[in-house]
């Protein structure tokens, strides 16, 4: 049995991505399990353990880094840390499927040059940077001085979109389902 591949999505927070990836997997047209990060921030109404994230405490989350327990982790907004852990992408790609990461720009980047040609990498990109914050206001799931630190990273996760194999332009959603549909499945099958 052949070892699955690597599925990196990235983008800023608000772009639609987490909706981009739920829709290819209930879709079910491509081979892929989503890798669970962990993560120290507290979880939003909804969220679940071992599902969205696996939430652990700052001490937790250190021991995983002192333990090696990571293939990548970045401190995404201050204090804030995700990693991506190593157990997840085994235990998906030793079992023959797909993996797709969620991971800021930063993790994104970092994956595909340690993966090479078993990863792509793929871009979500907003119209803008007011269209993201529209989105960010209308999601209500963030104080206003979180919204404030996710539109001033935009700008920054943007700069990142020439180091991915791909962009796709969210303005329109079921287009961008269908673009990024159409990579995943040009990569996964070749
Ligand atoms: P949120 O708090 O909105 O769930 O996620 C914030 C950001 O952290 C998003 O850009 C998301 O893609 C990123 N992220 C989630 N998991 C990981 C991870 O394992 N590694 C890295 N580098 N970023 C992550």
């Amino acid at each position: 049995m052949s070892k699955g591949k690597i599925i990196i999505i990235s983008a800023p927070s608000g772009c639609g991505k987490s909706t981009i990836i739920n829709a290819l997997l209930q879709r079910g047209e491509i081979d892929m399990q989503f890798s669970v990060s962990a993560t120290n921030r507290p979880p939003r109404e909804g969220e679940v353990h071992g599902v969205n994230y696996y939430f652990l405490s700052d001490d937790d989350f250190r021991k995983a880094i002192s333990q090696d327990e990571f293939v990548e982790y970045e401190e995404v907004y201050p204090g804030r840390y995700y990693g991506t852990l190593k157990r997840e992408i085994s235990r998906i790609v030793d079992s023959g499927h797909n993996v797709v990461l969620d991971i800021d720009v930063k993790g994104g980047v970092n994956v595909k040059r340690m993966y090479g040609d078993e990863a792509v990498s793929v871009f979500i990109q907003p119209p803008s940077v007011e269209a993201l914050c529209e989105r960010l206001v209308g999601r209500g799931t963030e104080s206003p001085e979180a919204i404030d630190q996710r539109v001033a990273r935009a700008g920054f996760e943007i700069s990142y979109a020439p180091q991915f194999d791909h962009t796709v332009v969210n303005d329109d959603l079921g287009r961008a389902i269908d673009n990024v549909s159409d990579i995943l499945k040009d990569f996964t099958c070749r």
